[in-house]
């Protein structure tokens, strides 16, 4: 059991990639908090202490914090995308990416990190992408921007409490099957007029190994990095993308 004694508190674990963390941190013997606004999605996971919370609220992050006790382990999961260019980009969807996207992990590492200081341990797992400071892609002008704060936020945690014990961690994962992968790539298909078919293999098509990546290949990174496995890495961007910025 690669987890076994720690506490961990991981978002956005109702789907996709987080849902995929929460399960192996389960399975390797993690105590862990699943926090999720989708209530219905959340209460299937099982295992978990699960926690309701919209993470763009102020006080999300406290309150969680109340709720849960010490962590040994923060896994910020929860993202969102709003496909389009500099000029297609709203105020309010600008607003939105940053503040999920990389506010409430500010908040989040705000409210957890005192305690791991304390402890002189804890790991810290932000889930970042490659469209972000690593290169750009089309269309997601607010979500590459956003997700580039979060490895600008990463490296300075970790540079700042690297001798307090605390590591703070990135990961960067190509495309990945999951449940809003699935909505981009039909609302794609029907805005160009073309199959869902053909959308999901232009998406496949982006990484040279030919494929999606799957949640649980992200989570097993996530496990490396939460764990003692890990324990001399910290302000790293791990990328994880089947080939796709390798050129
Ligand atoms: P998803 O988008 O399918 O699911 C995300 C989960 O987050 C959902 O359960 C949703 O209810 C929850 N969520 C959304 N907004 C929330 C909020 N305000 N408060 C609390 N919970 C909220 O998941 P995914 O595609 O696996 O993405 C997970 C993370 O991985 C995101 O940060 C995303 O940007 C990142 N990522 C995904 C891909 C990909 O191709 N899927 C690639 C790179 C990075």
């Amino acid at each position: 059991m690669r987890l076994a004694g720690k506490r961990a508190v991981v978002t956005a674990a109702a789907a996709g990639i987080g849902r995929a963390i929460a399960e192996r941190f389960v399975a390797e013997g993690a105590t862990v908090h699943a926090v999720d606004r989708n209530a219905d999605e959340l209460v299937t996971l099982a295992g978990v202490t699960g926690h309701i919370a919209d993470l763009t609220a102020s006080d999300a992050a406290t309150m969680l914090a109340e709720a849960t006790g010490r962590a040994d382990i923060l896994v910020n999961c929860a993202g969102i995308v709003y496909p389009g260019t500099l000029l297609d980009c709203t105020e309010d969807q600008w607003a939105t990416s940053l503040d999920l996207n990389a506010t409430a992990m500010f908040r989040l590492i705000k409210a957890y990190l005192p305690t791991m200081v304390e402890r002189r341990a804890g790991s810290i797992v932000n889930v970042s992408s490659v469209a972000s400071s690593i290169i750009g892609v089309r269309n997601r002008f607010a979500y590459g921007a956003s997700k580039a704060a979060v490895i600008g936020l990463t490296k300075s945690v970790a540079v700042d409490f690297v001798a307090d014990g605390v590591r703070c961690n990135a990961i960067c994962p190509g495309t990945v099957d999951s449940p809003s992968l699935r909505v981009r790539m039909q609302a794609q298909a029907e805005a160009a007029g073309e199959s869902f078919e053909a959308t999901h293999a232009a998406f496949s098509g982006r990484q040279p190994l030919g494929r999606l990546g799957q949640p649980n290949e992200i989570a097993a990174l996530a496990l490396y990095l939460a764990s003692d496995e890990s324990a001399f890495t910290t302000g790293t961007t791990a990328v994880i993308d089947g080939g796709w910025t390798v050129e």
